[in-house]
This record gives C-alpha cells, sequence and structure tokens, in this order.
C-alpha cells in the first residue's frame, strides 16, 4: 500500500509538472576534470550529489566555490569508507571518474594504473553490490581501441590496447560485462575521444599537473606561460601532415552522463557507447584556430612523432544520439578553445 500511495504521489507531482525526488548520484572523482563539469551538469538536472574523490589531482576549491556537492575525501579502494558511505546517503547511481589518466606514465608505472583503476573499481562495483546499488556510469576511452582500422571508429570495432592505462580501462568494461551478466549490474560505459574545452560560464576548466594535453598547452604558449608548443610529428599520412584528433567539449561529455543516467533509471540494459564529437581536427588546425580565438601569434615548432600516437582517431557518435538522444552542443573547434581560453586567463589572473 505504501508503494503504491508513492506511485500515486509521484505520478501527481508529475501531472502538476513537477519532478518527482531524483535519486543520489555518488561520482568518484567529481573533483577532476570531467567529474566536475559531470556534477555541474547533474546539478543543472536537479540531481543531489555527493563525491568520492582521493583529491591526488582533484581541486577541491573549486568544488567548494560552485558545486552544491557534499566532498567526501577517500580512495575507491576504500571498502569501509565505501560502506559507510553507501550506508549513510541514500545513492541510486554511481558515476566513476576516479582514474589515472596518464598514458606514458602507464608504461613506466603499470602496477599503480593496475592497482588503481582495476583494483580500485573492482572494489567501488563489489561495494555497489552488497548495497544493492546497480546503476553505473563508468568513464572509459578510445584507447582501448588500439591503432583504428576504420575511421569514424565504431564501438565494435576490434579492441587493441597498446598501453596499460588503456588495458586497465578494457579490464573494467570487461568487468562490467560478466557482473551485468552475474549480478544484474546496469552500466553506460562511455567512451571518450578527445575532451577538451571548459564550462561555457567559466566555473570550471582544465588543470592538470603536469599538462600534456595538446589544447591547454598551446592556451599556455598563448599566455607566455611556454615559448612555444611541440608539434609532434609533421609528417604523417594526414592532408596537413599533422596528427588529427576527435575534440570533445567537455559539457557534451557532461550531458551525456546525465543522459546516462536517465537510461538507467528508465531500466536501460548495459552499454557501451563512444563519446566523440564525430569531427577530426589536425594539430595545425588547433594550433591556427587558438591563434585566432586569443588573437596571440603563438610559435609552433616541429618535433619528432611521439610513439604510440596513431595518425587519425575520430569516434562514431552515431550511439550516443541513437541509444541516449545525445546531441552535441559545441561541435566547432572555436567554442571548444574560446571556452577553454576563457578559463585560462581567468585561472592565471588575466580578465577575459
Ligand atoms: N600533441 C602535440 N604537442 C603537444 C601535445 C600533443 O603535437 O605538446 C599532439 C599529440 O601528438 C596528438 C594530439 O596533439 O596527436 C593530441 O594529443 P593529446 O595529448 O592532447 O591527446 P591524446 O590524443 O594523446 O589523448
Amino acid at each position: 500500500i505504501r508503494s503504491l500511495a508513492a506511485e500515486i504521489e509521484r505520478n501527481d507531482l508529475e501531472n502538476l509538472g513537477m519532478s518527482a525526488e531524483k535519486t543520489k548520484i555518488l561520482v568518484t572523482g567529481g573533483a577532476g576534470y570531467i567529474g566536475s563539469h559531470a556534477v555541474l551538469a547533474l546539478e543543472a538536472a536537479g540531481y543531489p550529489v555527493v563525491i568520492l574523490d582521493s583529491l591526488e589531482y582533484g581541486h577541491p576549491e573549486l568544488v567548494a566555490k560552485h558545486l552544491q556537492a557534499e566532498l567526501i575525501k577517500g580512495e575507491t579502494s576504500d571498502r569501509a569508507l565505501l560502506d559507510h558511505l553507501f550506508q549513510t546517503h541514500n545513492i541510486g547511481a554511481v558515476m566513476h571518474f576516479a582514474a589515472y589518466i596518464a598514458v606514458g606514465e602507464s608504461v613506466q608505472a603499470p602496477a599503480a594504473y593496475y592497482r588503481n583503476n582495476v583494483t580500485g573499481t573492482l572494489t567501488l562495483l563489489e561495494a555497489m553490490l552488497a548495497a544493492d546499488v546497480k546503476q553505473f556510469v563508468f568513464s572509459s576511452t578510445c584507447a582501448i581501441y588500439g591503432p583504428p582500422k576504420t575511421v569514424p571508429i565504431p564501438e565494435d570495432h576490434p579492441k587493441n590496447p597498446i598501453s596499460p592505462y588503456a588495458s586497465s580501462k578494457l579490464m573494467v568494461e570487461e568487468i562490467v560485462k560478466d557482473f551485468t551478466q552475474a549480478y544484474g549490474l546496469s552500466a553506460v560505459v562511455f567512451r571518450y575521444f578527445n575532451a577538451a574545452g571548459a564550462d561555457p560560464q567559466g566555473r570550471l576548466g582544465e588543470d592538470h599537473q603536469p599538462e600534456t594535453h595538446l589544447i591547454p598547452l598551446v592556451l599556455q604558449a598563448a599566455l607566455g606561460r611556454r615559448d612555444n608548443i611541440a608539434m609532434f610529428g609533421t609528417d604523417y599520412d594526414t592532408p596537413d601532415g599533422t596528427c588529427i584528433r576527435d575534440y570533445i567539449h567537455v559539457s557534451d561529455l557532461a550531458s551525456a552522463h546525465v543522459l546516462g543516467v536517465e537510461y538507467l533509471a528508465k531500466g536501460g540494459d548495459t552499454t557501451f557507447i563512444n563519446l566523440g564529437n564525430g569531427n577530426g581536427f589536425s594539430v595545425r588546425e588547433v594550433i591556427e584556430t587558438a591563434r585566432q580565438v586569443t588573437g596571440e601569434p603563438i610559435v609552433a615548432v616541429e618535433r619528432d612523432r611521439r610513439p604510440g600516437d596513431p595518425p587519425r582517431l575520430i569516434g562514431s557518435s552515431e550511439q550516443a544520439r541513437n541509444i541516449l538522444g545525445w546531441q552535441p552542443q559545441y561541435a566547432d573547434l572555436e567554442s571548444i578553445i574560446a571556452h577553454a581560453w576563457q578559463w585560462h586567463l581567468h585561472r592565471h589572473g588575466r580578465a577575459a
């Protein structure tokens, strides 16, 4: 009777145009780059959020300033902490961003990557299941495909990870498949292409230490914080000789995650979805667009190829559109770079 009453109340609220109370989402890594933008989007959609973040790389001051979420400092491998967290919060779904992400470092220190990214996730999943939380949104990567055989890359492309980082993500995908079959887990696994840009309102952005990604490094050169930008390889078999990547605006990534939670709440089955915007831009195009956006000259120097870089990585985003109804809002390179520039100017003390 009580559940019937709750159902009637929910229908009444919906009939009145008010949405029923939303389930609380646990976001691991919510103080990091992509995680914090996802929390922003979840909160804008009315979801209460609790963040679990080790703060090894995250930015608690940005969480405190721009997000409502409670921030808990801790590791995903801390089972006692997780059990307590699930007991004391009414969590309906988990969005799992917390991971080590540096490809080169993973080659030097694979143990740390497997421990954090695989064992940490396994502990988190076991704690979820023990608490009867079965909805999971996971950050995977296009790096699991390895050098592409077809471009744009579809989700059923063969998997050939060539770094411990990529292997660690593919291992979790396998765990998710097996847990779906054995324990009734429902997951949306997102395979990101090149996350870039920043909150269009300038509240959050990318701030990795050390920074290895192209767009923030180009903007550091524009700000005079570095002398030039190195172009790693100018003799690739691409129209201008530099590598092509699918840069996806972080706010578009974030909106897909909200749709992922809604898909699971409606009973959606475990699914694996690329998140790219389907457009490729070369290193030279990124630098040229940054010159236009910033009005700064930005010196580019030609360097040798970086080991392990495939010439072209572009994702097919058909599944995200078809399954989730996702539409990227900022698919153009100008918006991605302009928002990142606004963030960099603000972060480093120059007004936009
Ligand atoms: N890149 C570059 N100079 C840099 C950093 C990156 O030319 O200082 C190139 C890199 O070789 C790749 C592209 O920019 O072709 C994007 O690299 P990033 O590290 O941002 O992302 P990845 O595709 O490796 O995940």
